[in-house]
């Protein structure tokens, strides 16, 4: 009981401060990804996997390989407060992964400074490496993102971004890790 109260305090900390990406304020303790399942089965632990191969893992697994805060936004929906991600202000070129699986989400060619708080894409790397899904929650229709290999949550899509997508990729800095153009661990 100490752990999950702990836990809870996590998420409203990082709920906190979370307004500006579209109304953004997370889901923290809602396990959504157990709802929304993997579309194909297989137990894969390995970091040698084709784009097109889904990584399943337990929940145990998750908390085990993801830092504290990676989990709360990756696997429960969380939302990092505005203006604290390490990614908002990043220009160097490169590729950003998915923390979770390594999957190359977007590219730093296609970010833009949205003045949301948050890192902001006008559109992913490839459009098979994302996924949406419709969020009702808090009272708001809003379109969800995440990882279409590991299913890890990434943020929301909004319709108020940039040409030539006109779309804004609202994402967490903690769901992303960046790698310097050059570096080639991303994979394309
Ligand atoms: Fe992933």
């Amino acid at each position: 009981m100490i752990r999950r109260t702990k836990h809870i305090v996590i998420g409203m900390v990082l709920m906190f401060g979370a307004a500006g990406c579209g109304v953004e304020p997370g889901q923290p303790g809602h396990v959504a990804s157990d709802t929304r399942g993997p579309a194909a089965a297989g137990e894969s632990q390995g970091t040698a996997l084709s784009s097109g191969d889904r990584i399943v893992k337990t929940d145990a697994e998750w908390r085990a390989t993801l830092t504290p805060k990676q989990y709360l936004v990756l696997r429960e929906q969380g939302t990092e407060p505005a203006r604290t991600g390490e990614y908002e202000h990043m220009k160097e070129p490169g590729t950003y992964v998915c923390a979770g699986c390594g999957q190359a989400l977007f590219s730093s060619d296609a970010k833009y400074d949205s003045g949301s708080g948050w890192p902001s894409f006008w559109e992913p790397i490839d459009e098979g490496h994302v996924e949406t899904e419709t969020d009702r929650g808090h009272g708001m229709v809003r379109t969800e993102v995440h990882c279409s290999r590991c299913a890890g949550h990434l943020g929301h899509i909004f319709e108020d971004g940039p040409r030539p997508t006109g779309l804004r990729y609202c994402i967490n800095s903690v769901s992303l890790k960046h790698v310097p153009e050059g570096e080639g661990d991303a994979e394309e």
